[in-house]
């Protein structure tokens, strides 16, 4: 019998996976769609008349918004859902790993961080203070290795010694107050319940974009646009080439349906799972045979200390395939209810749980991205210069022994700027990058800093009347600086 505590995330045989269930039988009803239809030509009220409208309010587009307004530009940004923070707050994926390197260098500044000093002033982000950075102090090692999140927070050195992380786990609720807030202060001037369907074009420029709402379909015209939808939506409607291929076995061809289970007694869990591991085994082992969730992350959130995270994820063909989306919420849904309904009935500590929180947006990980002036391919993950044009220096702590020999890696500005359409940048998981290096380097706070640039950028373009395309670096860099960000 062991009795060594066994974490978080994987179930007894490794991570499970899920693919998308077909079409039911009863949509065989419904006569395949053949022919095109003509719209009506229309007239369409312009709301507004900005200088930099952002689209897509999660990561990159907060960044992107408060950047640019911060730096005096009039700035629109327009989201679908009632709340900003994208995946990090209606996700439910509030992990914001990878801030620092394994040896303590605080690499992402800037607007994620300040975005993660605003929350642990107020109580609601969990992050080891800078003087953790990098230790190796087996006392404090233990403290994040006993908890669930630990693989966020812990790795080896080149030298094989375990050292802290600088990363966070961030409370979604007070986080979407806390966007609003940052961007009311910057002047944003928010659409929220807006969905953009269009943009307007004049010739192979971005003028603006159509959006659908309950006021109906309206236009905000803008002088530069930045696309910041997660899936690059914008991308097709403005003729800017896109790719979306992924390798199979990426992380990024996931869709993901986050549930949270409260009231969970962990301290019997525990002690079932260490008294009893042959029963636990058995128990993991009947909810991946029935096709269920195995494994969880325990909230470590103050107000979270009886919260089990389940991330389950769903292989998918098309993460933008409307009719996929639909039919994983429904099987995802479907699961959860199942999978709790077990571990209540079966599992110590969870005769009391309750469903708490489904993910109010469904979890998308990779959807189109920008082909750019530059994209960023496998092979500049083995670059030890940075670019010219530098917006962004990243830890590289996810790769195992290639992170030890390339501990960093760079973003140039140009994977934000599309090749052949003007007056529009894509600042989101959707920037210019292949799916290697997009599976490792399009989270939270990778997009943050994608933000930042495309804002500061806009706001530089605006002011000096210049397309986005011809923003001298030394001035965007300097301004990057000045919002706090790490740069060569
Ligand atoms: C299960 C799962 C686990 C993850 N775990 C982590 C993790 O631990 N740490 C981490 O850092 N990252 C994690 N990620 C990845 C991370 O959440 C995303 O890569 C990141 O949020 C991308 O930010 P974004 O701004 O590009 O897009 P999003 O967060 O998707 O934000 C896009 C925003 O645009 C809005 N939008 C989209 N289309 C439109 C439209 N047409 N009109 C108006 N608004 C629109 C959306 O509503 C949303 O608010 C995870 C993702 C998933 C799915």
């Amino acid at each position: 019998m062991s009795n060594e505590k066994k974490l978080g995330y994987h179930g007894p045989r490794g991570m499970v996976r899920y693919d998308i269930p077909p079409a039911p039988e009863s949509d065989k009803r419904f006569t395949p769609g053949i022919k095109t239809i003509t719209e009506a030509q229309r007239e369409t009220k312009v709301l507004n008349e900005a200088d930099v409208i952002v689209v897509g309010g999660g990561p990159g587009g907060v960044a992107a918004a408060i950047t640019a307004a911060r730096s005096g530009a009039r700035t629109v940004l327009i989201e679908r859902y009632g709340h900003l923070g994208g995946m990090a707050t209606g996700g439910l994926v509030n992990i914001i790993p990878n801030m620092g390197d394994v040896y303590g260098n605080h690499l992402i500044g800037g607007f994620c961080h300040e975005f993660i000093q605003r929350l642990q002033a107020q109580d609601a982000a969990f992050a080891p203070a800078p003087a953790q950075w990098g230790s190796t102090e087996p006392q404090v090692l233990k403290y994040y290795k006993d908890a669930s999140f630990h693989h966020f927070f812990v790795r080896r050195n080149a030298e094989g010694k375990e050292c802290l992380v600088y990363s966070a786990i961030l409370d979604p609720e007070i986080g979407k107050n806390e966007l609003n807030r940052m961007a009311m202060e910057a002047g944003v001037k928010l659409l929220l319940h807006s969905w953009v369907s269009d943009v307007v074009m004049e010739g192979d420029t971005v003028k603006g974009v159509i959006f659908q709402s309950k006021s109906g379909r309206q236009a905000v015209l803008g002088k530069v646009i930045i696309d910041c939808t997660g899936d690059g939506d914008l991308l097709p409607f403005s003729g800017a080439e896109s790719e979306d291929y992924i390798d199979p076995d990426f992380r990024i061809t996931h869709l993901c349906f986050g549930v949270w289970i409260g009231g969970v007694e962990f301290r019997a869990f525990d002690k079932f799972m260490s008294a009893q591991p042959d029963d636990y085994t058995q128990l993991m082992n009947d909810l991946y045979d029935n096709g269920l969730y195995v494994g969880f992350f325990r909230g470590m959130l103050k107000n979270q200390e009886n919260m089990a995270w389940l991330h389950p994820h769903f292989k998918t063909k098309c993460q933008t395939d409307v009719e996929e989306m639909s039919r994983m919420d429904v099987a995802g849904r479907e699961k959860a209810v199942k999978t709790w309904e077990l571990l209540r009935d079966r599992a110590p500590g969870f005769e009391k749980s309750y469903i708490m929180l489904t993910g109010p947006q469904l979890g998308t990980t990779g959807g189109r991205r920008l082909v750019g002036q530059y994209s960023l391919r496998e092979s500049d993950l083995y670059r030890t210069e940075p670019f010219e044009d530098t917006i962004a220096i990243f830890a590289n702590n996810d790769r195992a022994e290639e992170s030890l020999k390339f501990n960093k890696i760079y973003v140039p500005y140009r994977a934000l700027l599309p090749k052949d359409v003007k007056g529009l940048m894509v600042a989101c998981r959707a920037f210019s990058s292949d799916d290697v290096a997009n599976t490792y380097f399009n989270l939270i706070p990778h997009c943050m800093c994608f933000g930042q640039a495309a804002g500061a950028a806009a706001a530089i373009a605006v002011e000096k009347g210049i397309d986005v395309k011809d923003v001298p670096y030394a001035e965007l860099k300097a301004k990057l600086i000045e919002g706090g960000a790490i740069l060569p």
